[in-house]
C-alpha cells in the first residue's frame, strides 16, 4: 500500500478534532456518526419497526440517541462478521435535577456529580460548557432534543495556594464540595432551564427531565516542535470511534458483513440499554440475519467465523512517568494501534486474536505496537470482553495510544488516527 504522508496524517487528525469539537456528549456523537453515514447513502432502521434488508446496501440503527450499530451488506457475504466496537462517551460532570446552589448568597452554582473516572483537577479553572439532551412530552408520547450551549459558561475555580498551602502535596477532591462549577451572581438564580429551553428552542417549563454534562469549551490543536500531537478532550474514545467509522465507510466491504458499533456508558461500566453488556448488537445481528432469510443456525455459524475488534484507546508511555510502564510493551504516540494484553483477561486478546490483527496491519501496511500493564499496576477494563458476553466472536483489544487519559483535556500521536483509519479499512475490505 502506498506510504501515508504527512499531509494525509494532518489532514485526518484535523477532521478528527472538528468531528470532537462539534460532539460535545454522546447524543452529539451518534447524531454526527449518523449524519456521515446517511450522507453516504445508509438508511436509518428503527428498532419499533419491522426490518427489510436488501444485499448490496448499508443500514444503521440508533438506540436511546447515544449508540449506534451501522452495517453493510455486500452482494454476497461470505461467512463471520467483520465488527469493530468502541465508545461513544467520557468521564464528565453529570448536572443534577434542581442544579442551581446559591452560594454565600452571591453565587449560583451549579449541582453536579461525577460520570466515570475523571482526573479530577484538570476540570478547574477552565471555560466549561453543558451538553446533552432534554426530553419533553408531546400527546402522551416522549421526545428528546439535543441542546449544546456552545459558550464559555462555567468554571470551576482552584482555591488559591494562600488559603491552601498543602495543595501541591495531593489533595482528596470531594465533588459535593471542591467541584461545583460557578454559574453565575445571585441575580442568575433560574437562568438555567431558562439558558437550556432557549437552546433547545422549547418553553422552559415543557422540559420534563434532561441527560446534562459538563464539557471542555476548548477546540481540540495541534501542538509540537514539529506539529507531531495533538491536544484534544474525548481522545478515549471519540478518536477510536471516528477513525474506525471512516475505515467502515471507506473500506470495500466485498466479503463479509461489516458492522461499526459505538456504544455508550463505558466509562462506568457499560451495563445500560446502549451500553456494551446490553443486547443491542445482539439485537441488530440477530433481525439482520432474519431478514435476509438466515436461520438460527446459520446464525451461529456465522457468529463463530466473526471477529470483533474492541477498539478503545490505550496508555502511551508517559514522558514524565516513564517508571509507571511495563518495562517491555510501552506504547508510543505516533506508534500506531496497540494491541491490549492482559493476563486476568480483562481485555479480550489472545494469541489467535493478536496474530490476526499483526497479519491485518502488515497488509494495511500499519505500525502496530503492544501494550501490558505493569505486573504491580492493575490496569483498566473495556468494552471487547463485555460485548462478547452477549455475541461470542473471537475478539482483540486494540486503541491508540494517548497521554493524560481521562483528564478534561488528552493527548496524542498526530499519525495514528490515519493508521486507525487505514486499519479499519483494510479490515472491512
Ligand atoms: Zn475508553
Amino acid at each position: 500500500m502506498a506510504e501515508l504522508t504527512k499531509k494525509e496524517f494532518e489532514s485526518t487528525s484535523e477532521a478528527l478534532l472538528e468531528f470532537i469539537w462539534d460532539s460535545p456528549s454522546p447524543y452529539h456523537a451518534v447524531s454526527n456518526m449518523a449524519g456521515l453515514l446517511a450522507a453516504q447513502g445508509y438508511t436509518e432502521l428503527y428498532e419499533n419497526e419491522p426490518w427489510e434488508i436488501s444485499r448490496g446496501r448499508g443500514y444503521y440503527v440508533v438506540r436511546n440517541g447515544s449508540a449506534i450499530i451501522s452495517f453493510y451488506v455486500p452482494a454476497v457475504p461470505e461467512r463471520g462478521y467483520r465488527i469493530i466496537a468502541s465508545h461513544s462517551d467520557s468521564p464528565t460532570f453529570k448536572i443534577k435535577e434542581d442544579p442551581e446552589i446559591l452560594s454565600d448568597g452571591k453565587y449560583v452554582q451549579l449541582n453536579v456529580e461525577a460520570y466515570g473516572g475523571m482526573v479530577m483537577n484538570s476540570w478547574f479553572d477552565r471555560p466549561l460548557s453543558v451538553a446533552g439532551r432534554v426530553a419533553y412530552a408531546s400527546d402522551g408520547r416522549v421526545f428528546t432534543k439535543n441542546v449544546d450551549i456552545d459558550r464559555d459558561l462555567l468554571v470551576i475555580p482552584n482555591l488559591a495556594i494562600h488559603m491552601d498551602r498543602s495543595v501541591n502535596d495531593g489533595k482528596k477532591m470531594n465533588v459535593q464540595k471542591d467541584l461545583l462549577p460557578l454559574f453565575g451572581e445571585a441575580a442568575s438564580a433560574g437562568k438555567f432551564r431558562q439558558l437550556v429551553s432557549e437552546d433547545a428552542g422549547i418553553p422552559a417549563d415543557s422540559i420534563l427531565a434532561w441527560d446534562l454534562t459538563l464539557y471542555p469549551h476548548v477546540r481540540g490543536s495541534v501542538f509540537g516542535a514539529d506539529r507531531e500531537f495533538i491536544s484534544s478532550p474525548k481522545l478515549d474514545d471519540l478518536q477510536c470511534a471516528w477513525t474506525t467509522l471512516q475505515g467502515f465507510l471507506n473500506g470495500k466491504k466485498e466479503d463479509h458483513i461489516a458492522v461499526h458499533a459505538v456504544f455508550d456508558n463505558e466509562e462506568v461500566g457499560s451495563g445500560t440499554r446502549q451500553g456494551a453488556a446490553s443486547t443491542f448488537l445482539y439485537d441488530v445481528l440477530t433481525r439482520m440475519n432474519r431478514a435476509l432469510g438466515g436461520t438460527e443456525e446459520y446464525f451461529l455459524m456465522n457468529v463463530a467465523d466473526s471477529w470483533l475488534l474492541s477498539a478503545d484507546n490505550g496508555h502511551a508511555v508517559h514522558p514524565n512517568n516513564p517508571d509507571k510502564a511495563d518495562p517491555k510493551n510501552r506504547p508510543v504516540l505516533n506508534g500506531g494501534p496497540v494491541l491490549k494484553f492482559a493476563g486476568n483477561q480483562k481485555y479480550c486478546t489472545d494469541a489467535v486474536s493478536a496474530a490476526f490483527f499483526r497479519d491485518l496491519c502488515r497488509k494495511a501496511d500499519v505500525p502496530v505496537q503492544t501494550y501490558a500493564n505493569r505486573s504491580d499496576i492493575p490496569g483498566g477494563s473495556t468494552l471487547g470482553n463485555i460485548s462478547t458476553s452477549q455475541v461470542a466472536a473471537r475478539s482483540v483489544d486494540i486503541g491508540l495510544a494517548q497521554l493524560a487519559m481521562h483528564s478534561v483535556s488528552e493527548v496524542g500521536g498526530i499519525r495514528d488516527s490515519a493508521y486507525m483509519v487505514r486499519a479499519a479499512r483494510v479490515f472491512y475490505s
